[in-house]
């Protein structure tokens, strides 16, 4: 009798060790992708499907689509779908969308680059369609714009400093001195991948921040980048910027210009995205 009392012990007490070591196991593995460190962390966290999609640009990619002045995309794939920049025209914009098969439900963040009514345009129509959402833009947007949006029921959060928007997002932060704008990082395990609205800032100052930031080499940067009315000696200059600071690839597009878009699809060759409304790019497909 007492011997079966002991061995009743004995399996209590190894069961108790089990469930403790399980637990702990259990605390790393959740404390592993969230803590402050985590910017840098190199999990999974779903960005084997990261994808951008482009909803709105001047540059025509899919000939189905309308094309009109300003910028607009959709990162899929993370742990929520962020709308970036709105585009010039709401009904451009949701057209667009219906025709990519992308609804506005599925958006649960936008960030707004900056605020030129090119990227900002669609903004009243999306949030029509879906109020539901959490806007990051820029800390200087005037009072009236904010609480415009607020009067949609939608969230709105002021960007001053660099910050987390989810899981492998981030916001550069309010950029430059005249025109403020912030550029939105993508982490990926090959790489930072920086999208820009109109790059007012600077390009290059941008491309040094998403660096300083996110200590990761530049996959690939995409979007507007201002170079419209740039010489090609200065193009040149800037090309040459790119490549020291080791930027993978190219999808200049919106305000980048014609002669810019030319010089870095010389320079970058297969290295050069073609971005234009209707393009879709798999970060699975870039090494
Ligand atoms: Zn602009
Ligand atoms: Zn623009």
């Amino acid at each position: 009798m007492h011997q079966a009392v002991e061995e009743l012990k004995m399996i209590l007490i190894a069961y108790l060790v089990v469930a403790i070591i399980a637990s702990m196991i259990a605390a790393v593995g959740s404390f592993g992708g969230q803590g402050p460190g985590s910017v840098l962390a190199k999990g999974d966290c779903g960005e084997n499907r990261m994808e951008i999609l482009v909803l709105y640009d001047n540059n025509a990619y899919r000939r189905d689509l309308k094309t009109g002045w300003g910028f607009s995309c959709l990162v899929k794939g993370l742990e929520k779908d962020i709308l970036f920049d709105t585009g010039g025209s709401g009904s451009v914009l949701m057209r667009n969308m219906e025709k990519m098969g992308v609804s506005p439900e599925q958006v649960d963040t936008v960030v707004l680059s900056h605020i030129h009514g090119d990227h900002t345009g669609g903004l009243e129509a999306f949030l029509q369609a879906n109020p539901r959402v959490t806007v990051y833009l820029p800390q200087s947007f005037p009072a009236n714009f904010k609480q415009g949006i607020k009067s949609y029921g939608a969230k709105v959060v002021p960007v001053t400093g660099p910050v987390k928007i989810i899981e492998k997002a981030y916001s550069t932060g309010e950029m430059g001195v005249s025109i403020r704008e912030q550029s939105l990082l993508l982490l990926s395990k090959k790489g930072t991948i920086v999208i820009t609205g109109c790059a007012h800032p600077g390009i290059v100052k941008i491309i040094s921040m998403a660096k300083a930031l996110t200590k990761q080499r530049v996959l690939l940067v995409m979007g507007g980048f201002h170079l419209g009315g740039a010489a090609p000696h200065e193009l040149e200059a800037i090309i040459s910027k790119f490549k020291d600071l080791g930027v993978r690839y190219v999808g200049p597009c919106h305000c980048s210009g014609d002669s810019a878009r030319a010089m870095f699809e010389d320079a970058y060759e297969d290295h050069f995205i073609d971005v234009g409304v209707g393009r879709a790019i798999k970060i699975r497909e870039l090494y």
